[in-house]
């Protein structure tokens, strides 16, 4: 006959004592049902289904804009300086044209959500740094074609280091992929140049904020500050924002116009 020893030395956990705990005891239980609560309420389940959809609808869009640029990455990249130089374009969101991660580190974040107060700041790789990310070799291949291809999705080890990373071409709009480069190079590159955005964001708004002050402290002083406004009323961002379908058109009139001129000539 097999003999069953219970070891009582430990304590049962006391699950309901727990701050954190979803369990209720049976009285709870029927009492709820009777009062027809759901611990989920349909309007909770409804939120959440619209959230789903409008991540889709998000994800659907990023492809079609993933295409769209590098169907256009031969423009883009002859008007790289230009792109950086222009405040609305170098500021466009890059965010789902690069991936990379690796083992042990998960994922790269190359958009990244803060909470503010209640209120969502979101803060993406802006196209400008990645076409700096682009300047740098590791983030080069020489393709077939002779061109140079640019590196979009990369992946490996911290561990060993190894790597696997795909490149597109401008040019021939082939995809190459190249093994031996260091992964902790990819990495820490595109770390340090989120990091830079992050940075810029937040000093922007530090700096539109100080001058808002000024501007209200201003106001008072020449009596003109109202009881009713106040210095958040001062406050402004950049302007309207450029989006990629902009630019690029923008920039292939551009060159139309310059060629139009030249066979003018
Ligand atoms: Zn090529």
């Amino acid at each position: 006959m097999a003999t069953i020893y219970i070891n009582d030395t430990k304590p049962f956990p006391n699950f309901l004592a727990k701050s954190d705990n979803k369990r209720e005891t049976f009285a709870n239980y029927c009492n709820r049902q009777k009062a027809k609560l759901k611990l989920i309420s349909d309007q909770m389940e409804l939120e959440k289904k619209d959230q789903e959809n409008l991540r889709e609808l998000r994800a659907s869009r990023n492809k079609r804009k993933y295409s769209l640029f590098y169907e256009s990455l031969d423009l883009i990249l002859r008007h790289r300086d230009e792109i950086c130089a222009t405040a609305r374009y170098a500021n466009i969101d890059a965010h789902y044209l690069i991936r990379g991660g690796g083992l042990y580190v998960g994922p790269l974040a190359t958009a990244r959500q803060f909470n503010f107060s209640g209120t969502l700041v979101n803060i993406n790789l802006k196209l400008s740094t990645l076409l700096e990310i682009w300047n740098s070799e590791q983030f080069q291949i020489k393709c077939k074609c002779g061109d140079t291809a640019v590196i979009r999705s990369f992946s490996g080890s911290p561990l060993s280091g190894s790597s696997r990373a795909t490149a597109i071409c401008p040019n021939c709009k082939k995809e190459s992929s190249i093994g031996n480069r260091s992964f902790g190079k990819y990495y820490s590159l595109m770390l340090k140049n989120i990091g830079n955005d992050i940075e810029k964001v937040a000093k922007n708004i530090i700096a539109k904020w100080s001058l808002a002050e000024l501007t209200y402290d201003k106001k008072v002083n020449e009596g003109n500050a109202s009881k009713w406004s106040g210095i958040g009323y001062e406050l402004y961002g950049d302007g309207e924002i450029c989006d990629l379908e902009t630019m690029i058109n923008e920039l292939k009139m551009k060159e139309f116009e310059a060629q139009s001129r030249a066979e003018e000539k």
